[in-house]
């Protein structure tokens, strides 16, 4: 008989809360209420306050998440890393490197995941399918958190969007919110309309004519009552916006890249057009950027996209630690 490692005592790994968000996976924002989005966004600001103060803690000690990206990314990936890490758990990485893992010798998806579960708690997953993460959550016990899935949701960007908004202005309801650029394939358009069809809020859809909003996205706001129109000039929205929320003409989603060069310099925001809009407004980017900002509009106190992406780490703080049962 060997003397045995660990002294394990009594101790279980359990739930110290139970909000519903325990062991759940994060598919869309259909799933959250109004109650629920109040619930993530009070725990990012402890969540800010903690990394204000601290800068780590133990909260997520023993738990590991991996963090699985089939399509690039820069500000997801090292943000869930960044909020694991901040939390005291760990991270297996399958970012850059996808190339090399076995999912390029031809292993389905769902393999994949069901081997990636056994080695951790939790599974963020990008992947250019519609639909992908709710694929793999049927298979997998783990909670799996979209991180993107094609054309289709950005759950998570979604909600650092929104807590983007409340904490820039103070509210979700009166505003009027104008979404420009690619509203067709933008994920995160789709994403964040729908979940701010849940508050008094007016919105303007300006874009290309092949790159409007999605009718039936469309047609769930209007279903719903919403004061919706579409547009295809800036310049008609710019005055009366709380908030620009900007997006990229998406290239790796074109079929036909000639329909992509027509498409591609449509919309620039520029210094001349930020002084027509609002003293208190918020110009907002999902990012990357690829000309549709200009660098000098950075300098405006009004450019919200790189606070943005620092809301973006407390967001995903909350909910990593909310579906473990810590928060
Ligand atoms: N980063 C965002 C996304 O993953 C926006 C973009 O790529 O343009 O959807």
């Amino acid at each position: 008989m060997l003397t045995p490692l660990f002294d394990l005592g009594t101790y279980k790994r359990e739930p110290r809360f139970t909000n519903g968000f325990y062991q759940k996976d994060i598919l869309s924002v259909s799933q959250f209420s109004k109650a629920d989005l109040d619930y993530i966004f009070e725990r990012a600001q402890e969540m800010l306050a903690m990394c204000e103060t601290w800068g780590t803690c133990d909260l997520l000690k023993g738990y590991t998440l991996a963090c699985v990206f089939y399509e690039p990314s820069t500000r997801t990936s090292s943000s869930f890393i960044a909020a694991m890490e901040r939390l005291g758990g760990k991270v297996i990485p399958i970012t850059e490197g996808i190339q090399y893992s076995s999912v390029s010798k031809g292993e389905s998806l769902i393999d994949s995941m069901i081997t990636l579960e056994q080695y951790c708690d939790v599974i963020v997953l990008r992947h250019p399918e519609i639909g992908s993460s709710a694929t793999a959550a049927k298979y997998v016990k783990a909670p799996i958190i979209n991180a993107g899935d094609g054309a289709g949701e950005h759950p998570t960007q979604a909600l650092l969007d929104l807590f983007t908004i409340q904490r820039e202005l103070g509210t979700l309801d009166g505003l009027k919110v104008a979404m420009v650029g690619d509203l067709r394939y933008g994920r995160t358009v789709h994403s964040l309309t729908r979940l701010l069809s849940q508050y008094d809020v007016s919105l303007r859809f300006v874009s290309p004519d092949t790159l409007r909003l999605p009718l039936d996205l469309m047609n769930e706001l209007i279903d719903k009552g919403l004061n919706v129109r579409e547009t295809n000039k800036v310049s008609d929205v710019i005055e009366n916006a709380d908030v620009l929320y900007v997006t990229r003409i998406q290239k790796e989603r074109f079929s036909d890249l000639a329909q992509y060069e027509e498409v591609k310099n449509y919309f620039v925001i520029s210094p001349d057009l930020m002084a027509q809009a609002k003293e208190k407004m918020v110009v907002m980017h999902p990012l990357p950027r690829v000309g549709e900002i200009e660098y000098k509009v950075d300098k405006d106190p009004r450019a919200a996209y790189f606070r943005q992406v620092q809301n973006g780490l407390y967001v995903r703080m909350a909910l990593l630690a909310a579906v473990l049962g810590q928060a």
